[in-house]
């Protein structure tokens, strides 16, 4: 399978080309910056620190899904949402790991999504996803009488908070109790907020440093409290599992999956 990267020279897009030219069953087609980039025309295999490609990075992104069966971007939300209509044209799976997509974002994947296969996880690590169920299963146990607080950090680069993983933590623990996490989801407290409401779903965001992402679920009640943390170390996990999607995802049916559905959980 022939694997393109959007946002090559990315951190994330890094260590996609780096994941693609490792790992067995795919080849990469090449990989593209946004135009103007100082990236254009160097080696994507060389920007990633392993080797020699041959090919140069392009500005091009029709191009490159012309190159590609699967292409994976891990850019800005207006990026993967224009990206994904060219996975249309070409009849390419598209692997979007980008965070931080709004309603509009969504709505163009879903339509994408009736004529190619997308996966779309604001997570792509295994443990993470894991943790996704967990939270699932706790919240339905728990009930409301354990106030559910999600808190994450990042590194001090993340322009979006709180983290698409927390989010799906908090839509994973609303999904557990059978209520609406946007009617729930306390996001932001400061100054005089008045006690906790019964049944809200709390986030705590924390930036600093060179933090990959940890998240920890809090069920606090009377007398006792429940944490489920997952501490990522190595960026290598969202590589790896998205071209583990990128794999899994060139033989399905047009569709909006998520990495519960590459992973079978
Ligand atoms: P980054 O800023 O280092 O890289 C983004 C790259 O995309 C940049 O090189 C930028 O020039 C490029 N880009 C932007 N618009 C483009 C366009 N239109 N065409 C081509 N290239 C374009 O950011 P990052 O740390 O690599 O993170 C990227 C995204 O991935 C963020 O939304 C982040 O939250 C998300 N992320 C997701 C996971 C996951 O598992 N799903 C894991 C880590 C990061």
């Amino acid at each position: 399978m022939k694997i393109g990267i959007v946002g090559c020279a990315g951190r994330m897009g890094r260590m996609l080309v780096a994941e693609v030219l490792a790992a067995d069953g795919c080849e990469l087609a090449g990989g593209c910056e946004l135009a103007g980039s100082d990236f254009l025309g160097l080696d994507p295999g060389e920007l990633a620190g392993v080797k020699a490609t041959g090919l140069t990075v392009g500005g091009d992104a029709g191009a490159l899904f012309q190159a590609s069966d699967a292409v994976i971007d891990f850019t800005v939300p207006a990026a993967s949402a224009a990206n994904a209509l060219l996975a249309v044209g070409r009849g390419a799976a598209f692997i979007i790991g980008t965070t931080g997509l709004g309603a509009e974002h969504m709505k163009t994947l879903r339509q994408v999504s009736e004529k190619c296969a997308i996966v779309q996880a604001a997570n792509m690590s295994v443990g993470v996803n894991v943790l996704l169920g967990l939270t699932k299963q706790a919240a339905g146990i728990l009930g409301e009488d354990y106030d559910i607080e999600i808190v994450e950090m990042h590194h001090r680069h993340k322009v979006d908070a709180p983290s698409g993983t927390a989010l799906a933590l908090g839509a994973a623990a609303a999904e557990g109790r059978g209520v609406d996490l946007e009617k729930a989801s306390q996001r932001v407290r400061d100054g005089h907020t008045g006690a906790r409401n019964r049944g809200d779903i709390g986030f705590a965001t924390l930036r600093g440093g060179d933090v990959v992402g940890d998240h920890t679920v809090v069920f606090a009640a009377e007398g006792e409290r429940i944490e489920l943390t997952h501490k990522a170390s190595s960026r290598e996990i969202f590589a790896r599992g998205a071209v583990r999607a990128a794999l899994w995802a060139g033989d399905k049916p047009p569709g909006l999956y998520t990495m519960r559905d590459v992973l079978g959980l």
